[in-house]
């Protein structure tokens, strides 16, 4: 049986990923305009700083969108139909893709409070997974 896809870490993103390996949802700070980014970058979006550092992200936000998967469009995904992709705004600001878990379907709505949850995937990546407050 074919394995579900794994985020490709790279220099910019391995800090994030260090960071899910403890349970902490890592983000970029920039230095000069305290814009809080996610991708992680070399540049900051907003004035083009190089100067960042790291903060820990409280895990708590809101769901901004999500979509109901009800068809597997890759087969490693077909045993978790239906399923839910979301993006959440996190009360630092970034807009992460996730999915939302532990939540009945009919119950999700834009606007819900959720926390972070994690799901070891393998030895290397544990995923940021969000569920109801
Ligand atoms: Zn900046």
């Amino acid at each position: 049986m074919q394995e579900k896809p794994v985020p490709n870490i790279n220099g910019d993103s391995s800090e994030f990923w260090s960071g899910c390996a403890k349970h902490e949802l890592r983000f970029q700070k920039c230095e000069d305009c305290g814009h809080i980014r996610w991708p992680a970058s070399v540049i900051c979006p907003i004035c083009h700083s190089r100067n960042a550092n790291w903060i820990i992200s409280t895990g708590k936000g809101r769901i901004y969108t999500f979509v109901v998967y009800r068809v597997a469009y890759h087969p490693a995904f077909a045993k978790d139909i239906p399923y839910v992709v979301a993006v959440v705004e996190l009360d630092e600001g970034p807009h992460l893709l996730t999915n939302i878990v532990d939540c009945p379907i009919e119950q999700i709505k834009c606007g819900m409070p959720v926390e972070v949850m994690w799901k070891q995937i393998n030895a290397d990546v544990c995923l940021p997974l969000f569920k109801p407050v």
